[in-house]
């Protein structure tokens, strides 16, 4: 997949304000999120006719800039729905890869195209072709943090809302590929009880770092509070074995999507809630429920690359045209079947 254009960036009139970038490892930096640039911002894309969508893990100054902010699929969605020429998806790539597979149309600008997964490039195409090749009869289930290639090889796509469910939609006699979240495998093994499920060895670096050792200590320190949990946390099976032995009471501990934390954060009756993902989602957590107390379970979990979106990255996206993302007809349209058997099953709920 490519990442350059082959059309000319729209040109904007002259900006309001005069911010020059610099181009570095970790990404576009100089830029500060102040007033002027928000103003700036909002005016590029009505100019562009283009669509901003942040995810919940982004900076708060992007996710508070956009259009929409939510968590990678529901965006996607309404990448498709909106009535826009652009999107401009403020995430990792392969969030702006799903946008592209679901609104193959509309033209996809992602503000920094090396803003990568750990977790999307733990499998690749080949890896999963010589999997498959092994277990021949295999249904192969992705979690929707994969990238095109990957899609465009898998049967049914799953998110952390209802991996469970596309698991248990398979014929029990037919083995599963579950990938390529570990951690996200065992979850679905253990609820479904299947032995013929095969889980990759993937995870995301930053939500493994969540350790149960970690969850253990401020949960003994803060025995009222609820436990919000996202299955990609290395501590998802520690919080369930807590439930387990009775250390943290069972109907404190919530198992949750990114988008089910929104929900729970506005349903619970707890003065505080201990929060173990990526820490971004805090800024709308607080949004949605600001009389609750919520603490990341480790504040040392934030993803680089989704940190790889700046203020200055989304002007230069802007004023630029740069990066667009394109994904081949072939691989989009296989991948966007695999998309769209999840939503057939029901409850499509949320990505990461
Ligand atoms: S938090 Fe992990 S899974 Fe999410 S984008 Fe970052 S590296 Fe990928």
């Amino acid at each position: 997949m490519s990442i350059t254009s082959d059309r000319p960036a729209a040109v904007p009139e002259p900006g309001l304000i005069d911010a020059v970038w610099t181009d570095g490892s970790g990404g576009f930096t100089g830029v500060e999120p102040t007033a002027a640039w928000a103003e700036e911002v909002r005016r590029l894309a009505r100019a562009r006719n283009a669509t901003l969508l942040a995810h919940n893990y982004d900076l708060p100054a992007i996710q508070d800039v956009a259009d929409h902010v939510g968590d990678s699929l529901a965006l996607s969605r309404i990448a498709a729905e909106v009535d826009s020429d652009e999107i401009v998806f403020c995430g990792v790539h392969f969030m702006a890869e799903t946008a592209k597979i679901l609104s193959p149309d509309k033209r996809v600008l992602i503000p920094d195209a090396r803003a990568g997964c750990s977790l999307a490039d733990s499998i690749t195409a080949d890896d999963l072709r010589a999997w498959k090749a092994e277990y021949p009869d295999a249904v192969v289930v992705s979690y929707v943090n994969t990238t095109a290639e990957v899609k465009g090889l898998t049967d049914i796509c799953c998110t952390s809302s209802n991996a469970v469910d596309v698991v248990a939609s398979i014929d029990p006699d037919r083995d599963v590929l579950f990938l390529p979240d570990q951690f996200l495998g065992a979850h679905v093994k253990r609820e479904t009880g299947r032995d013929n499920i095969h889980i990759w060895a993937g995870e995301c670096h930053v939500h493994a770092g969540i350790n149960g050792d970690e969850l253990t200590a401020k949960a003994n320190s803060h025995p009222d509070a609820d436990l919000f949990i996202h299955p990609e946390c290395g501590c998802a099976t520690s919080a369930l074995y807590l439930a387990g032995e009775g250390a943290v009471p069972d109907d404190r501990v919530k198992i949750l999507s990114t988008g089910g934390m929104i929900d729970a954060a506005r349903q619970t009756g707890a003065k505080q809630v201990l929060v173990a993902t990526e820490i971004g989602m805090l800024h709308q957590l607080r949004k949605a429920a600001p009389g609750i107390d919520f603490q990341a379970v480790n504040d040392r979990a934030s993803c680089p690359y989704m940190k790889m979106i700046t203020p200055a990255a989304l002007l230069r996206a802007l004023r630029e045209g740069k990066d667009e993302v394109f994904v081949a007809d072939d691989v989009a349209e296989r991948a966007r079947k695999s998309v769209e058997r999840m939503i057939a099953i029901g409850n499509p709920g949320s990505g990461e």
